[in-house]
């Protein structure tokens, strides 16, 4: 980054000698692997970064691009020097080792890493009689960081001196040589160690006989690291800069970045004796005051009733409005509260208690949830098809007090069992009364409205019940935000049994929108769908991320002809930058939503994405009502650019689970008092979701420390999976893992199965018995398993599979 300006005239013979010497130089380092002190010299690198440290993963603003970029943007610094010197004395190191040892401790904070490489640009002149010659005597040296076992500053200091020393003791192995003779397994878009880089800079001295010489800064040089911290000089003041990738970071970011690094090293003199991964990055005051600012809990609409009264509402003012829009024909809000009514009237005593609809979707299932909310009951929706075991499980589990379905009971398994087995009562919608006005139930806001059940991690389905005040608050912010009024169309594609169902059709009923339920046989199918919603003229459609990557897969090949979509709304997984950018350039004129949440606060974000994404896309700010905050191991709020656990406060947070997972509350433990953060939001809920506070407020997901997934938007316990399998007789052990795509999403689950084997050692089953397992239990919600047959599962020393050692499945299992 730095020439020589120089000023006279060297005698002119100095010159051709000084090449020669330089050339001599080169010859040297070229002949270097077969000299003698090569061999120790490479032993000790070698061992020294191995295992190699990881990549830095950096808290950027933008997720890197495919091929290599090399604008650089600076911002610079001038800090007390008397501080730093201060706790250089009490550390016993120099200003630029403390420098550096904050650098280290900040980067350790990001990336969560304990052993890092740095690489730091160095002189190399390795013999004595190199010393007056001019030249390019550069080289890297990586500095191998290690930040284990919470060190404090002053003992973390000694340790980069000495690791410092020790490093640049060798620094002449050539770099190329290092990252060649390690066999570094590159991405090629990023030089190793390199991440990150910290350079002293020696602006010495240059002494060249009869001409004086001046350093001079190199206008706009190329990026070297993505951050590289430079040290100028450090007495009287500490100056120099941080240069950054403007790919990678916004000025505004690495300004945050050098302002947590001198915060960072107050807090290091204010508090000698923390460890350095609780010093303080962030003034407490500047994070508490970035907390309120997204604290949504105040805000937004008031919730006036419950939901079926807010139908009922829009019935009375629009009554001839279309409600819902199916196989060509459309039922007004009139019409569907009069068939509301004859499902409430054939009901049985039902108000405060569960009520199981076994339905697919269409219009009679929407008449049946409005009749059974009108009757006082909590819904527990189970779709059609074959439940397996499972849906034996969530009736047990929830003891519903009648089962609605639409045809013969006689006829439907589960509803047979439900009769037989729990003694319960089922309505068939065949037997409705031709006409009825039973007066509605009173509801209360606190009052359940409706009973979800996600997979548990044990084998039991997990009843997630949520209140007439959740939804109606959640259903009338959505409407009020994604254009669902009057006029709009809004397609039903989630299938019944997720809140995502109920969430759609209420938000268009209480919007007086028309609902558009995607018929069951179309769901899976694509090409289908896409016909579907231009003949519909859907506006307003919400899917999850792996199906949005079949529509735009399809409209990739067909175009999209007959689309009117105005919002398209992602939920339940991650969304990967890629196919946002997809949907956008596919369909300009559409608003593109991603939105995040647990089932447990019924969604919690939303980010609208109006520019290209690199990675993956952001989950952005609130939904009113939660305050959203990612915290760290003790519950305080991480500053931004540091991971956390995501945790949500709202008073829209379940109650807790029902049936048999009531007791689980871990999830549900509050906060280790915070009343500084703001309004007390009730109760709180922690995802288990990993997040992180970009530089502009925007919250980032950073997946899970656990072993839930979500596969085609649905969500998995490997758990529950491995907890079935291990039930059966002809497992002895098993583990199963989730294998993703480029993209990130899951793309298939792997169970690795080492079979029970009977006297004479054959094995008791195989992929088709185990799928069997499988189907039996989950019904047509079971998910594509594929199984590997393994003698035993890889452990680690304290007895955990260790998942990362399994073998590679077979490509045909
Ligand atoms: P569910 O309760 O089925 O809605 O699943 C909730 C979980 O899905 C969350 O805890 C996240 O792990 C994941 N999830 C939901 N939405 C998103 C999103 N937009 N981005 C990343 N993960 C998501
Ligand atoms: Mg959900």
């Amino acid at each position: 980054g730095y020439a020589a300006a120089v000023h006279g005239r060297p005698p002119r013979d100095a010159l051709p000698e000084l090449r020669t010497r330089y050339a001599d130089f080169v010859r040297w380092q070229r002949k270097l692997p077969a000299a003698p002190e090569f061999g120790p010299l490479l032993d000790w690198w070698t061992a020294t970064l191995s295992p190699l440290p990881p990549l830095l993963d950096l808290p950027v603003d933008r997720a890197r691009p495919a091929g290599p970029t090399f604008r650089a943007g600076e911002v610079r610094f001038d800090w007390d020097g008397a501080a730093l010197a201060e706790l250089a004395a009490a550390a016993t190191t120099t200003p630029e080792t403390v420098l550096l040892t904050g650098f280290l401790a900040l980067l350790g904070r990001y990336t969560g890493a304990e052993r890092m490489g740095v690489a730091a640009p160095v002189t190399v002149r390795p013999a004595p009689e190199f010393e007056d010659v001019v030249g390019m005597f550069g080289n890297l040296v990586v500095l191998p960081a290690d930040l284990s076992e919470r060190p404090t500053f002053a003992e973390l200091a000694g340790r980069v001196a000495a690791e410092w020393r020790a490093a640049l003791a060798r620094r002449e192995l050539p770099f190329e040589t290092l990252v060649r003779e390690l066999d570094v397994d590159r991405d090629p878009s990023r030089v190793p160690w390199c991440d990150a880089m910290f350079d002293v800079r020696d602006t010495g001295k240059l002494e060249l006989p009869g001409a004086q010489a001046t350093p001079r800064p190199v206008p706009n040089p190329a990026a070297r690291a993505d951050l590289m911290l430079t040290v100028e000089r450090v007495d009287p003041t500490v100056t120099g800069s941080l240069s950054y990738r403007t790919s990678l970071f916004d000025a505004a970011s690495a300004e945050r970045i050098l302002d947590q690094l001198h915060t960072l090293l107050a807090a290091a003199l204010r508090h000698p004796e923390l460890p350095v991964d609780e010093l303080e990055i962030e003034p407490p005051d500047r994070i508490r005051a970035a907390v309120r600012a997204a604290d949504r809990i105040t805000d937004g609409p008031p919730v006036e009733a419950p939901v079926p009264e807010l139908v009922h509402e829009r019935a009375r003012s629009n009554p001839d409005t279309p409600a819902l829009s199916w196989a060509g024909a459309e039922i007004s809000y009139a019409e569907l509260e009069r068939w509301a009514a004859r499902v409430t009237a054939a009901l049985p005593e039902v108000a405060g208690a569960p009520v199981a609809v076994r339905m697919g979707t269409g219009p009679g299932q929407v008449a049946t949830l409005l009749g059974v909310l009108d009757a006082g009951g909590q819904l527990v929706c189970l779709g059609r098809g074959d439940a397996g075991e499972r849906g034996k499980a969530v009736l047990a589990d929830t003891r519903p007090v009648c089962l609605v379905l639409e045809g013969d009971p006689a006829e439907d398994k589960l509803a047979r069992w439900y009769a037989e087995e729990l003694g319960g009562k089922v309505v068939s919608l065949e037997d409705l009364a031709p006409d009825a006005a039973p007066a509605p139930v009173r509801r209360e806001l606190a009052d359940l409205a409706y009973i979800t059940h996600t997979s548990g991690t044990t084998g039991q389905p997990k009843g997630i019940p949520q209140t007439h005040g959740t939804l109606a608050q959640f259903v009338t912010w959505f409407g009020a935000e994604f254009g669902v009024g009057p006029g709009a169309r809004m397609a039903q594609w989630a299938a019944p049994g997720y809140d995502a169902a109920l969430g759609e059709i209420f938000t268009a009923l209480v919007a007086g929108a028309t609902l558009c339920p995607v018929p069951d046989r179309l769901r899976p199918n694509p090409d289908k769908l896409i016909d579907w919603l231009a003949a519909e003229r859907i506006t307003v459609f919400q899917t999850v991320p792996s199906y949005a990557k079949e529509i735009l897969r399809v409209i990739g090949e067909r175009g999209t002809a007959g689309l009117v979509l105005e919002h398209v709304l992602l939920a339940g997984e991650a969304l990967p930058g890629e196919l946002a950018n997809g949907l956008r350039a596919a369909l300009p004129g559409i608003r593109l939503v991603n939105l995040y949440g647990p089932t447990e606060s019924i969604l919690a974000t939303y980010h609208e994405i109006t520019d290209t994404v690199h990675g993956t896309a952001p989950i952005g700010r609130s939904i009113p009502g939660r305050q959203v905050l990612v915290v760290d191991e003790n519950d305080r709020p991480c500053p931004p650019g540091v991971t956390g656990a995501i945790v949500i406060r709202s008073p829209y947070v379940t109650p807790g689970y029902l049936g048999d997972a009531a007791a689980d509350r871990s999830g549900f433990t509050p906060l280790q008092g915070h009343p500084e953060l703001g309004s007390d939001g009730g109760p709180c809920y922690r995802t288990g979701d990993h997040g992180l506070l970009r530089w502009d407020g925007a919250l980032e997901f950073r997946g899970r420390g656990d072993f839930q997934i979500k596969f085609n938007g649905v969500r998995v316990e490997l758990t529950d999976i491995e907890a079935t399998l291990g039930a059966h007789e002809s497992v002895a052990d098993c583990a199963v893992v989730a294998s993703r795509d480029r993209q990130g999403l899951v793309a298939r689950v792997m169970a690795y199965v080492v079979p029970a084997r009977g006297p004479s050692g054959e094995p008791l089953g195989a992929a088709d018995t185990w799928r069997a397992v499988l189907r039996q239990r989950f019904g047509a919600a079971m998910l594509p398993v594929s199984f590997t047959t393994v003698l035993g599962l890889p452990r680690n020393i304290g007895g955990k599979v260790d998942r990362r050692a399994l073998p590679e499945p077979a490509p045909a299992a």
